[in-house]
């Protein structure tokens, strides 16, 4: 606060006094407010607060001494300097009791009267100072009382210690305070910390860190703290100034850490960790086994080295699609390992953000190696599908078939042949040659059939020695060939030990308004009609469908 930023309140009823020592004042001040009474002064002081009040004594409607005592009720600290040519005891007295700063009696000595401002300016100046001071005291203070650090200041007693540093021992401050600055520690610590803090009170400057340091609470618990301590002078002496960190939760946060790792390293699920550019950091020992790779090999690499070449870009751009949504992504991949081999691997990837929850800072991926499951999978499809002794499809599979070629010729148009085979009198080659050789007849029947067709055509075992033939896009005419051909092949074929067999056939052909009930009992019609006139044919049935449209 420089002179010219103060502001001064100048009471005076004589309007030449008035005249003259305003304009003196003014020097002193960069805002001046005048009055030419109590009343009018006290309504200028609640306005403005100025920082000088000087003021006449004896006015009309309020004196100045009211008004000075109204004043300071509304600021004691108020400075106020009298002008007055009324210097009796009584005015003196009250003054006094006012505690005002100065007093110059009229007529205004102006030499005097520059002395009392003056001092009112060191004074503010000097208040100024104190609540600056004040207030960084305040904030240095809610510093050491709001952070994690413990502080202490100590002699051979703790003179001082923060709110943090209590609480982390379990006393009060006032407990602290009566005890010896190296009671904390261990017993066999004491010595030494003894010693360290008789140094520091000669005056000796030696900065000291423990690192792992382990103080002993008021209910008897190890507390693990880092400690600093230096020598300062504290209340015109030397002193120790101590810092203190709990470090216990860091500790055990790091054993925490430590064991995790070592789970990640015994799991058999394998676990990488890539940084946001796709660099691997970490991977774990079950990753390294499954794979091939060594650590080192791994690390600093991208997850291209697992690239199979068997995903299409789509399944990439998914991948990137979603990570980029810094959202999880799951899907099985069909990795490579070091030696070339595939192997399935069912992989979530997670991207970890940071604390804002803005940005990736890193991916981590869990998987396991399913391709076991996965072939058994592929191998459980197959059985579910396939008829074992022939292995062509089975009768549930060619059943779904019949269904889906119902559906396409519903939806696109054409049609498609459905023919029934039954082997004749089959009975008789298991009574006469066993049922092994029933076996393979139906073995040779199968492979001469399938010989036969197209590769778009379905040929399945329906049951027994019964067989079905689903012919897409097949007219009549070209059926017919189809299954007299296949008629003549079986009746040509010379079977081992059995030698020649037939089939019957039974055909129908479906078209658009096919129903799968109907059509299975037509072609089972036509191969009844095949066997009751003779075996060894071909006949064709018309669905009923045809003759509804
Ligand atoms: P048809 O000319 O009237 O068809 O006379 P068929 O003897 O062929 O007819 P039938 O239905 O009387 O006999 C079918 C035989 O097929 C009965 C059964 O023992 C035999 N069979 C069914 N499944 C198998 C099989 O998986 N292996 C063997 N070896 N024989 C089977
Ligand atoms: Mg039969
Ligand atoms: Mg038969």
């Amino acid at each position: 606060m420089g002179k010219n930023e103060i502001s001064i309140l100048y009471v005076e009823d004589e309007p030449t006094a008035r005249e003259s020592l305003s304009r003196f004042i003014n020097r002193f001040c960069r805002t001046l407010y005048m009055a030419e009474n109590g009343e009018e002064g006290l309504a200028l002081y609640k306005e403005h607060r100025v920082d000088i009040v000087i003021s006449d004594i004896k006015m009309p409607k309020m004196s100045g001494l009211d008004m000075v005592e109204e004043i300071k009720k509304i600021n004691k600290d108020q400075l106020v300097i009298f002008t007055t040519a009324h210097i009796d005891s009584e005015y003196l007295f009250k003054a006094i009791e006012l505690q005002v700063d100065g007093y110059v009696s009229k007529p205004v000595d102006l030499d005097k009267l520059k002395v009392q401002i003056e001092k009112c300016v060191i004074e503010l100046h000097a208040k100024e100072a104190i609540a600056q001071l004040k207030e960084s005291e305040e904030r240095a203070q809610v510093v050491l009382e709001t952070s994690q650090l413990g502080v202490f200041i100590y002699k051979e007693k703790f003179l001082y210690v923060n709110d943090i540093f209590a609480k982390m021992m379990g006393y009060t401050k006032e407990e602290l305070c009566t005890m010896d600055a190296w009671a904390l520690t261990e017993k066999e610590d004491r010595e030494f910390i003894h010693q360290a803090v008789l140094r520091r009170l000669q005056g000796e400057s030696f900065p000291l860190v423990y690192k792992d340091m382990t103080l002993i609470s008021k209910e008897n618990n190890q507390v693990i703290c880092r400690v600093s301590t230096e020598t300062i002078q504290y209340q015109g002496g030397n002193a120790g100034l101590g810092t203190v960190l709990d470090v216990t939760d860091i500790l055990q946060t790091q054993e925490r850490l430590k064991q995790l790792a070592q789970a990640m390293e015994q799991m058999d699920e394998m676990v990488r960790i890539t940084d946001k550019d796709g660099y691997i950091t970490y991977v774990n020992e079950a990753l390294t086994r499954h794979t091939g790779y060594k650590k080192s090999e791994l690390i600093g690499n991208t997850n291209r080295l697992f690239k199979s070449g068997k995903h299409s870009e789509i399944f990439y751009k998914k991948m990137y699609e979603a990570i980029e949504k810094k959202e999880s992504f799951q899907a099985t991949f069909i990795n490579a390992k070091k030696n070339g081999d595939l192997y399935y691997e069912d992989q979530v990837i997670t991207p970890i953000l940071d604390e804002e929850n803005e940005s990736v800072k890193y991916y981590v991926s869990t998987s396991k190696d399913i391709t076991e499951s996965v072939k058994m999978q592929e191998k459980m499809k197959l059985l579910a599908t396939m008829d074992s002794l022939t292995g062509i499809k089975n009768r549930y599979s060619v059943n779904n078939e019949i269904e889906s070629e119902i559906k396409r010729v519903k939806r696109y148009g054409g049609s498609f042949a459905l023919m029934m085979f039954d082997i004749d009198f089959f009975k008789r080659v298991n009574d006469t040659y066993g049922h092994d050789a029933g076996d393979y007849v139906l073995k040779e029947f199968s492979t001469i059939v399938l010989k036969a067709i197209r590769d778009t055509d379905i040929f399945g075992r329906w049951g027994g020695e019964e067989f079905m033939l689903l012919a897409p896009s097949e007219e009549l005419d070209g059926a017919m060939v189809l299954a007299e051909k296949i008629r003549k092949d079986v009746e040509a074929f010379v079977f081992e030990q059995v030698k020649h067999i037939t089939v019957s056939i039974g055909m129908t052909i479906c078209d658009t308004n096919a129903d799968k009930e109907r059509l299975l009992k037509k072609v089972d019609d036509a191969l009844y009609e095949a066997k009751e006139s003779g075996r060894n044919r071909v006949i064709y049935q018309k669905c009923e469908c045809d003759e509804i449209c």
